[in-house]
């Protein structure tokens, strides 16, 4: 099985993809923004210009294949679900996607998502860790 697979390469998906690469691992990058995804091949192991919401798309990328996929979609709230539900009916064991608020987060989960991150809350709680500290 390959490495991780990452949707979406705004702030918080190129910042998994840096981390990844950091440290060793292969990553397929994709995002629906041709200028991102140029960028972004310049230092990402692979990436591909796809919409993450277009099933056949995703099989072409063998997405099946991988075993760790990071839904990275935060905006467009409609394409987060329909790719976090795609990615789990292909078979990927471990399908991590973004939330913005608590409502999405429950509804990630509802449609399968096997983690939920959200950000916003998981920095400020961190931020008072480490002020207390
Ligand atoms: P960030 O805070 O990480 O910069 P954001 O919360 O503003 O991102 P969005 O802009 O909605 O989130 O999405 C992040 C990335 O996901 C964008 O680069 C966007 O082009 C990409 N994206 C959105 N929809 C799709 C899709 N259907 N297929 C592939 N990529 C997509």
């Amino acid at each position: 099985q390959k490495d991780y697979l990452v949707i979406g390469l705004g702030r918080f998906g190129r910042a998994v993809c840096e981390s990844l690469v950091k440290r060793g691992q292969s990553v397929l990058g994709v995002d629906i923004d041709p200028k991102l995804v140029q960028e972004a091949s310049n230092w990402l192991t692979q990436a591909v210009i796809l919409d993450s919401t277009d099933r056949e798309a995703l099989e072409e990328i063998e997405a099946q294949q991988f075993s760790t996929a990071i839904v990275a979609i935060g905006a467009n709230f409609e394409a987060s679900i329909l790719t976090t539900i795609v990615l789990k009916d292909l078979g990927i064991p471990r399908v991590i996607s973004k939330a913005l608020t608590t409502l999405h987060e429950r509804v990630l989960l509802k449609v399968g998502a096997d983690e939920v991150i959200f950000p916003e809350r998981q920095a400020g709680y961190a931020l008072g860790e480490k002020l207390s500290s």
